[in-house]
């Protein structure tokens, strides 16, 4: 972490402590492979043309080369009928070289998210979308667990933020974001508020709060003064403005002269997402393997 130039906050810096745990992935990876344990192996589908979604597969799948993970791309053109999409993740399930499957989001329209995600394997959802992984998650034997709040909690750890009885909010309630990460603060026994876009008061809530998770997908939605002095900010939120610039959901300029410790946007959150998915892809070849052992 490093002391801010706008205040007094620490900027915890997910870049770096991604590449940390990219850098140890990589040395484990390797052992395994220098004893002829095991190559994990991810399948990257991605339909259609949406250019957000091609840069998130090309860093996805250049951080797997990068720890020796190797990847197989399904390239699959925008018209691709469900039942086409739901053969492949059939075939997948069954393919003895792949320990894990990601379907990248959004999926063009006409095809259910919902009914494609199901049909995953769980042990292969290393995305951790799959409900039966949701599931474990709250009852509180987590298995593959979403990336994002998986790499929110290294990011508490890393920054030292106390959870046990800390008074935590998450903002914003997505499978994949919200739900699985008010699960996790709450195995950690923080007392967690889930806001939504119809809770009242919001900033009275924030203002509670000694950790904040910033998920709603509204750029710099969480004013600088809604910040207890000391807190923990942790902004998920990716809001690309139409000059191009990426914004949190926290007005980051303000909250860093309240909290103790604040991620930024970009290079908080996002690195921290891929290097999940990676050990969660280690973690599934490694289930795997001693299955099959
Ligand atoms: P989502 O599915 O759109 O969910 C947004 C949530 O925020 C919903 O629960 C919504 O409430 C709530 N919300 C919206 N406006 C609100 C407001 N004004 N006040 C309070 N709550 C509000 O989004 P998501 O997939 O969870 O993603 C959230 C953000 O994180 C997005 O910016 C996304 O790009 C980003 N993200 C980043 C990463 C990363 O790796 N950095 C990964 C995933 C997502 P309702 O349920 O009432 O509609």
């Amino acid at each position: 972490m490093s002391r801010s130039e706008f205040g007094s906050a620490e900027i915890i810096d997910g870049k770096a402590l991604a590449a940390t745990i990219r850098a140890g992935l990589g040395v484990e990876i390797a052992g395994l492979r220098a004893a002829g344990r095991l190559q994990p192996g991810l399948a990257v589908v991605l339909a259609g043309e949406d250019p957000a979604s091609r840069i998130y597969v090309r860093n996805k799948t250049a951080a797997c080369a990068e720890v020796g993970i190797r990847t197989f791309d399904h390239r699959l053109a925008a018209d691709v009928s469900e039942t086409e999409l739901l053969a492949l993740i059939a075939a997948l399930n069954q393919d003895p070289e792949v320990d894990g499957i990601l379907v990248q989001l959004p999926l063009p329209p006409g095809i259910d998210a919902r009914r494609v995600l199901l049909a995953v394997d769980p042990r292969k959802d290393v995305d951790g979308f799959h409900p039966q992984n949701l599931g474990k998650l709250l009852m509180g034997e987590p298995d593959l667990v979403a990336c994002t709040p998986l790499g929110v909690m290294r990011l508490l750890e890393h920054a030292g933020t106390p959870l046990d009885g800390a008074d935590a909010i998450v903002v914003g309630r997505s499978n994949i974001v919200g739900k699985p990460m008010a699960a996790l603060l709450l195995s950690a026994n923080a007392t967690v508020t889930v806001a939504h876009s119809r809770t009242h008061d919001l900033p009275a809530r924030v203002r509670q709060a000694d950790v904040v998770i910033a998920a709603a997908g509204r750029p710099e939605l969480i004013r600088g003064d809604w910040i207890k002095e000391g807190a923990t900010v942790i902004d998920v939120g990716t809001n690309r403005t139409p000059a191009g610039k990426l914004l949190g959901d926290v007005a980051f300029a303000e909250a860093v002269g309240r909290a103790r410790a604040i991620t930024p946007v970009p290079g908080g959150v996002g690195p921290m997402t891929i290097a999940m998915l990676l050990s969660n892809t280690l973690l599934a070849a490694r289930r795997r393997a001693a299955g099959a052992a």
